[in-house]
């Protein structure tokens, strides 16, 4: 069965510019939008969706009013609920036309038919295995530096935006769309606390960007992955649970380094989320929010979000001041 769902060289070839794997993801999306209707509308109607932008002091809050996330914003991922349905993950549930790049042996690089990102991409393993950030951290770091030539990649826990909690998977999507990506330098200038330094290698905390992020920047994979755990760790005992705690993180390779950003959340949907009548606002913020692109699937949302609303949704489901700076007191190198 997997042997059928990997595309050829052969069909791939013609979409092909390039011989690495990000030139390969690339083709694949060509390929997929050529041969099969799904991604064919979903990435036409993406073309004219309506984007509005919120500047604040030296950085901006994207919101995009997107009809076609209404399944994703609104998943129900509940235990129940979870497994009553089929797992739209799993190699033998996906499309006939849907074909992908094996990665390794263990993950599938797919087109995401219901896109965000003018190129946007869902990458699972092969297993249907939990989502959890601790064993596939440094695969987060691999796979994001292979696609750095032109993706970004990321990570939602699984009860922080993942609409599949029970089967593994990262996202990709074009670099510079989320305004993270672009900010990034600025918002460290203005904003960022170093907690550590070591030749280069740096571990910075953010906490008035609207929402609170610690970052790990390095050409290092063992710097990061050791800063990683430590955070996780201190993370994982203060918030006192055998679940993962509440995260998001995104990597971006850049200029031969990575830079992973984490997002520690107090929680996933916000009060608007639940609220009846005019306070209602539907949206499930999950990585891409929090870089700065909010999702909005109905058009009320869309034209009525405010200011104080994205400050608001922010303040409410970054973590904690408290924990954060107990976090930040941890990690800070004596
Ligand atoms: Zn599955």
């Amino acid at each position: 069965m997997l042997n059928q769902k990997i595309i050829s060289d052969e069909k791939l070839k013609p979409f092909l510019q390039g011989e690495t794997i990000a030139d390969k993801t690339k083709a694949l999306l060509a390929q997929q939008r050529k041969i099969w209707k799904l991604p064919k509308e979903g990435y036409k109607s993406l073309e004219k969706v309506q984007v509005k932008v919120f500047e604040f002091d030296g950085f901006q809050i994207k919101v995009q009013y997107n009809p076609g996330r209404i399944i994703s914003s609104s998943a129900k991922v509940d235990k129940k609920s979870i497994e009553s349905r089929k797992c739209f993950l799993c190699i033998n549930n996906l499309p006939d036309e849907q074909k992908g790049i094996l990665y390794y042996r263990d993950l599938i690089i797919l087109v995401n038919p219901y896109p965000i990102f003018p190129e946007h991409f869902t990458l699972p393993k092969i297993d249907h295995i939990p989502q959890a950030i601790e064993p596939n951290f440094e695969g987060l770091l691999d796979i994001s530096k292979d696609l750095g030539k032109y993706y970004v990649v990321f990570y939602n826990g699984p009860k922080c935006g993942a609409s599949a909690p029970d089967h593994f998977h990262y996202q990709a999507g074009i670099k510079n769309f989320m305004p993270i990506d672009y900010e990034y330098p600025n918002v460290i200038e203005m904003y960022g606390e170093k907690l550590v330094s070591e030749n280069g290698n740096t571990v910075y905390a953010v906490d008035k960007y609207l929402r609170k992020f610690i970052s790990i920047e390095s050409n290092k994979k063992d710097f990061i992955k050791n800063y990683f755990n430590k955070f996780f760790k201190i993370y994982k005992k203060i918030s006192n649970s055998d679940e993962e705690p509440l995260l998001n993180v995104i990597s971006n390779y850049v200029d031969e380094k990575w830079r992973v950003v984490i997002f520690p959340r107090a929680k996933h949907r916000p009060e608007q989320y639940f609220a009846k009548g005019v306070k209602n606002i539907l949206l499930s913020p999950a990585a891409v929010d929090f870089g700065g692109v909010f999702i909005t699937p109905l058009e009320k949302d869309f034209k009525e979000i405010s200011k104080d609303d994205i400050i608001d949704i922010f303040r409410q489901t970054s973590i904690s001041t408290e924990y954060f700076e107990y976090i930040k007191k941890k990690l800070l190198k004596k």
